[in-house]
């Protein structure tokens, strides 16, 4: 219910807050020895400032997203969807792909999009046009507007984010080019975001990861697992929207049909954030405040995710 939600975007100041909680909890150990007095809320457009893998000792080599040169020069750094390079914080080391599902274009171009493309083991259609609620907010640009909200939030922790797609207004790209630009970025996670079109009577979020697929996702579905339960526990505590109620699993599925998770070679699930088709949950993917609220669950479900090694 909207009245669950807290009345306007809270502050990076806060978020930075729930961050510091959050990471004291899972590397209590180097936070502690960090001896780090900053304190978040002195200034409220300072990155959170955590010790980050740098600070801790592990992950020092030259990995993806460090501020080495060469490496700046290996990642993608054209359009909106390239990170700014690399950034101070707890995630500078890590390169996350966010996959808004769909496109604006799309239902403008059904030759392009109904294509045959590769999905793994069999063919799909190279995308769909997406779902749409009750009164005609596109899944589309939910799914856009809340992947900027979530790059934003992981940017400021330092990460290097790449989006695959440059805007809402395009066609494509097909499920295996989004499942490719995660696997030439060597993303440490990718996450595809998504409201379903289920029948309006159910309502509910829930996380897709990969099930095993010879040949395709063996090397994927562990670490996409642990990626699903941490975004899954974060996305409940943070977004309102209880597990989906039309499927088994408590908010986690698996699946084998997906391109975009079958043709990943790195670790990567699908976010369900809600039902487009049930009005309760409609209202509440379709507000602003909300979308906030969802996006910094989502970081912290990722940043957890990144800072478990
Ligand atoms: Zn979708």
């Amino acid at each position: 219910m909207p009245a669950s939600v807290p009345a306007g975007p809270r502050s990076r100041a806060v978020r930075a807050l729930s961050l510091v909680a959050l990471t004291t909890t899972v590397l209590f150990a180097t936070a502690c020895a960090s001896g780090s007095g900053a304190a978040p809320e002195d200034d409220p457009t300072a990155a959170i400032p955590l010790p980050g893998p740098e600070d801790g000792g592990a992950g020092t080599g030259a990995g993806p997203g460090t501020s080495d040169s060469a490496d700046d020069a290996a990642r993608p750094s054209d359009g909106p969807g390239a990170g700014d390079g690399a950034a101070d914080g707890p995630l500078g080391t890590r390169v996350v792909l966010i996959d808004p599902g769909h496109n604006g274009g799309n239902a403008e171009a059904p030759d392009e999009i109904n294509a045959m493309v590769s999905a793994g083991p069999e063919r799909k259609a190279c995308d769909t046009v997406g779902a749409e609620s009750g009164d005609g907010y596109p899944e589309h640009e939910f799914n856009w507007d809340l992947a900027l909200l979530v790059k934003e939030r992981l940017e400021a922790d330092g990460a290097t984010v790449v989006l695959t797609r440059d805007d809402n207004e395009s066609v494509g790209p097909c499920i295996d080019e989004r499942a490719a630009i995660g696997n030439e970025t060597e993303a440490d996670a990718a996450l595809s975001i998504h409201a379903d079109g289920a029948p309006a009577s159910g309502r509910g979020f829930h996380v897709i990861a990969p099930g095993e697929v010879d040949g395709f996702t063996e090397d994927i579905v562990e670490p996409s697992r642990l990626l699903a339960e941490d975004l899954r526990r974060e996305y409940r505590e943070g977004s309102g929207i209880p597990y989906a109620d039309y499927l088994d699993g408590d908010g986690l599925d698996e699946r084998t049909d997906l391109g975009g998770l079958n043709l990943s070679t790195v670790p990567k699930v699908f976010l369900e954030a809600g039902n487009m088709r049930n009005e309760e949950d409609a209202a509440l993917l379709s507000d602003p405040a909300w979308q906030e609220e969802a996006a910094d669950a989502i970081a912290r479900g990722l940043a957890v995710y990144l800072m478990r090694e």
